[in-house]
């Protein structure tokens, strides 16, 4: 673990096997410093553990770097249930999940991610209090992929006026891989705002009830984000901006709601070489966990959560313009700024450590 290529100073890394309900999973708890780690369950098919745990070690770090950004009293963390998990299993499974979560302590806070419903973390909800983005929590609550494409868009109308020197998103071509909870709600932002999309996914129902209604073109999955277009948005899974494909863009733009788009801090350095405005995963996709935040710490004013979100536009372009005056990639900048953050706070909390002293 501590040699993985993935680790990154994470403070905890729970494996969780049940075997009644032949749950198992993967919960990394990148840092605590901020407050309990918080970030998504996400339920996928791995081609085998070794790289569940890359996902989780990547996700629960980046959960940290977002919450950090977005001002919340949050640390990072991620769950992955290795899947594929048969339907008459899956409530047991999230029962047995909401079990682990729970022994944790409130470490983890857990909500939706990738293959997880708000039905999964109902059921989760029955076995654990830490836990968000339940359904009737009043003024936020329940599914937050439509925060998380509203960030996003935020994030698109900032890079269109600082990058693409337009003032809205009217006429812009967007392309859009992945049209789930946030590409889906992502392509009904833009098509309100008069952007003409392309769209894949792997699940082709999805791409006909965006293509119904939004008039979006087709492309294929394999190409979408080579399309010819002003931005591109990777809305699937992460490792999307691989070094070739970022060699080959014709957008001018990359503003995804996706975790971990880049493949690697080439990839990053290459899309800043070709003068193609990256606005970092973590900052522009915070949305739904700002929600979720304030779900879980009951300060869940609609209107607040709002605009809270609505400070991603700004941020994104505080970011674009340190990147510009210091020549340096976006993502380092990004990183920069959200390790600033979480040493601080990581350097607090050891300095309190004597507080927590148990004299007996
Ligand atoms: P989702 O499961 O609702 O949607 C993902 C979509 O991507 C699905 O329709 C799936 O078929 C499609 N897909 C998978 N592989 C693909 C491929 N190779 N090409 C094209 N399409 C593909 O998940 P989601 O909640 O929309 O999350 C999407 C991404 O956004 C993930 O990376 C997630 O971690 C990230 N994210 C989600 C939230 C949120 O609020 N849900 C918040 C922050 C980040």
């Amino acid at each position: 673990m501590f040699e993985h290529e993935s680790f990154d100073q994470h403070e905890r890394v729970v494996h969780v096997h049940d075997a009644a309900s032949g749950l198992r999973a993967i919960i990394a708890i990148h840092s605590t410093a901020l407050g309990p780690a918080g970030g998504g369950c996400r339920l996928w098919t791995y081609n085998d553990s070794a790289e569940a745990l890359k996902d989780a070690l990547r996700l629960s770090r980046g959960m940290s770097c977002k919450n950090a950004l977005a001002g919340l009293k949050m640390g990072g963390g991620k769950a992955v249930i290795l899947g594929p998990v048969p339907d008459d299993r899956r409530r047991d499974v999230f029962e047995a999940f909401g079990d682990a979560v729970n022994d944790l302590c409130g470490a983890y806070v857990t909500a939706e991610d990738v293959g997880v419903s708000v039905n999964d973390m109902q059921v989760v909800a029955s076995y654990t209090d830490f836990v968000s983005g339940l359904s009737g929590a009043g003024g936020a609550g329940g599914d937050p992929s439509p925060f998380t494409a509203r960030g996003v868009r935020l994030a698109m109308e900032a890079v269109a006026s600082r990058s693409l020197g337009a003032s809205s998103l009217e006429g812009l071509k967007v392309a859009v891989q992945g049209v789930g909870g946030v590409g889906g709600n992502l392509c009904r932002e833009l098509g309100e705002r008069g952007a003409t999309l392309v769209v894949a996914d792997i699940n082709t129902s999805r791409v006909e009830a965006v293509c119904d209604t939004y008039g979006a073109e087709r492309a294929d999955v394999d190409t979408v984000l080579l399309s010819d277009v002003d931005i591109v948005a990777p809305c699937a899974l992460g490792g999307a901006l691989t070094e070739e494909t970022v060699s080959k863009l014709r957008a001018k733009a990359v503003v995804g709601g996706a975790n971990n788009q880049l493949a690697t801090l080439k990839a990053g350095e290459i899309l800043f070489d070709r003068q193609i405005a990256y606005a970092p995963d973590y900052l522009v996709n915070a949305g739904g966990i700002i929600m979720v935040a304030a779900e879980y710490f009951r300060t869940n004013a609609s209107d607040r959560v709002h605009a809270d979100v609505e400070k991603i536009y700004d941020r994104t372009l505080n970011v674009l313009d340190r990147s510009n005056e210091s020549q340096t990639p976006t993502n380092i900048i990004a990183d920069a700024m959200a390790y600033d953050i979480i040493g601080k706070a990581r350097r607090e909390d050891a300095e309190h450590r004597s507080e927590r002293r148990v004299v007996g």
